[in-house]
């Protein structure tokens, strides 16, 4: 395990992996393009997303990049969630809704919930988020950062109409 990897797995509480296995599962996903990340890490919570972030901008500042790739449940057709670095793995722990408002517009979720997961709990509620496709095997995050769309956009419009606000971990870990 590499010095980074030791360090991250001191200072999280989620995993951090770097066995062969995990890092070529996770060099694809539903692109054609492959890159083995070289630690793999699942955070357990927004803290880890923010050490790991503050971490590698730390290292940056001395010359050092390593990337990280957020990852939900690696359905991108265009290679967005795999490369080099950390992937790190959303769906392993923070995969629930934090409050469902009985406006579910107002609802707060973890973004590796499922898509189809989020619609299920709302449903009650008259709660629906019309995308993507693979709406059962994708995340709310991918979804975000994808900002999925498709054949109702016409008339439900795309994911952006669906987010009132966002709370991120920026790349400097703040
Ligand atoms: C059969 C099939 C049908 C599909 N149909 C559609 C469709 O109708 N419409 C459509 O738009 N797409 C479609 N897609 C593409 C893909 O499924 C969607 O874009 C989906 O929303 C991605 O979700 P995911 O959880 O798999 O995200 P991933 O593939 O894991 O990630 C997608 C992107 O979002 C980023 N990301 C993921 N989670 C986070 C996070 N928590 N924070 C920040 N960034 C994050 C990743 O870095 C990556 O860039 C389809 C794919 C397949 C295989």
């Amino acid at each position: 395990m590499s010095k980074v990897a030791h360090y991250l797995q001191e200072h999280l509480l989620g995993e951090v992996m770097t066995s062969t296995d995990a890092r070529r599962y996770f060099s694809t996903d539903c692109s054609i393009f492959s890159i083995a990340p070289s630690i793999v890490v699942y955070p357990r919570n927004e803290n880890d997303v923010r050490k790991t972030a503050r971490f590698t901008w730390q290292l940056a500042e001395r010359g050092r990049i390593i990337p990280i790739t957020p990852r939900g449940w690696g359905t991108d057709l265009s290679g967005g969630a795999v490369g080099s670095g950390i992937m790190m793995v959303f769906p392993a722990h923070m995969n629930r809704i934090v409050s469902l408002d009985q406006k579910p517009a107002l609802s707060s979720l973890s973004l590796a919930l499922t898509t189809d997961g989020f619609n299920k709990h709302s449903r009650p509620m008259n709660g629906f988020y019309p995308y993507p496709a693979s709406i059962e095997y994708s995340s709310i995050g991918g979804a975000v950062g994808n900002n999925a769309a498709g054949e109702k956009s016409v008339k439900y419009g795309v994911t952006k109409d669906y987010v009132k606000s966002l709370r991120v971990v920026l790349a400097n870990g703040r």
